[in-house]
């Protein structure tokens, strides 16, 4: 009887014992899911900051200039390259120097247009019944832009003395799309390359293709910069645009096509490039010359040449720290962040735009005033 009774126990022992083995085990994997689904829901909610990386883990495409030693970005998604434009790396600063470069040209291109007889007629048509500004109030066509600007003259011209009487000012102001060519050309510089530092890490084909399209932004710039100075100096005399512009733009092309080849955008080839692209800023020196003595006697001609003097600087210096890679070359590691050679290279492409700018809208005052008849060539 007692040994019925203790296998009964015994029995009955191993099958709570049994039972509970398994709620704990049922719990156990509860818990393991709960907490599995929980960090996978921490996970969803924080995503993974992606690595900054150093020179030596680059991919072998992306190795341009070892004196920049960390903060690289290698083989992104498209999505998160563009984001990183709001996150610390080494190209943080290369992307928005030129972005605000292009967000100031896109500006003053702006505030020129409206100044554009068609253009202002345009935006007085759509904002005819809600004015916007007094401009909108006094003129609403062409006709009266034109004879305003001609009123003004004719009250300026009571003031000047009897040499500067013989001007007659001319009736209409001098066409812009020369001014216009300049600044669209500058426009797509800045934007191609802001585009090419944002994405060249995301993969060698796409790195390759935003290379050729940099440097046909910096061609495309410079090609454009010849049109105001040579339309508005030789105006009157017009074969030299052909001669001057034909020229600048067949250097161009030349340059483009040379440097389509993916060798030539390589590092190697850094010092082959600036040449490329110095040799069509100093061809600008022959007409530059050629103007300064057809407009010898020109008040506005020392004018001019001291502000595409001072574009002259900024291009040359610009394109030295590029070519040298200094300072960082000085202290590599140090200017990974801010202030390394592309960086400064950037800001003094944009400080020349703007010289050349200042130099543009007094060719453009000039000849508002003159027209073509007082010219001697
Ligand atoms: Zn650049």
């Amino acid at each position: 009887m007692s040994s019925f009774r203790d296998s009964f126990v015994l029995r009955s022992r191993r099958k709570s014992k049994t039972k509970m083995d398994r709620d704990t085990h049922f719990a156990m994997e509860k818990k393991k899911f709960h907490d599995n689904h929980e960090s996978k829901k921490q996970t969803d909610d924080k995503p993974k900051r992606r690595a900054l990386v150093s020179f030596s883990e680059l991919p072998e495409y992306m190795k341009d200039n070892e004196f920049i030693q960390k903060y690289y970005r290698a083989n992104w998604p498209l999505k998160e390259a563009l984001f990183s434009v709001f996150r610390w790396h080494n190209e943080t600063l290369n992307v928005w120097t030129h972005l605000i470069g292009f967000i100031l040209f896109l500006g003053l291109t702006m505030a020129n247009l409206i100044q554009v007889p068609q253009i202002a007629d345009l935006i007085s048509l759509i904002t005819r019944s809600f004015p916007i500004s007094a401009y909108a109030n006094v003129s609403h066509n062409s006709e009266d832009f034109i004879l305003q600007g001609t009123t003004t003259n004719l009250i300026d011209l009571k003031q000047v003395t009897p040499s500067e009487m013989d001007i007659a000012p001319p009736l209409t102001p001098v066409t812009r799309w020369p001014f216009f060519v300049f600044l669209a050309g500058s426009m797509f510089c800045l934007l191609s390359s802001t585009i090419c530092h944002l994405f060249s890490c995301h993969s060698h084909k796409l790195n390759l293709q935003l290379l050729r399209i940099d440097y046909t932004g910096i061609t495309v710039m410079i090609i454009t910069s010849f049109f105001p100075p040579i339309y508005y100096i030789f105006q009157c005399d017009s074969h030299w645009h052909f001669i001057y512009l034909g020229g600048i733009t067949a250097m161009g092309i030349f340059t483009v096509f040379t440097l389509l080849s993916p060798t030539l955008s390589t590092g190697k080839f850094r010092a082959f490039r600036a040449l490329l692209f110095s040799s069509m800023g100093f061809f600008g020196i022959v007409p530059a010359i050629h103007g300064s003595f057809v407009n010898w006697d020109n008040p506005k001609r020392n004018v001019t040449l001291a502000y595409e003097s001072a574009m002259g600087l900024f291009y040359v210096s610009g394109t030295v720290f590029y070519v040298t890679r200094v300072p960082e070359r000085w202290k590599p590691g140090w200017f990974d962040l801010a202030g390394h050679s592309h960086q400064i290279f950037h800001v003094l492409v944009v400080l020349g735009a703007l010289a050349h700018y200042g130099a543009t809208l007094v060719f453009l005052e000039w000849r508002d005033r003159v027209g073509c008849s007082n010219i001697i060539v």
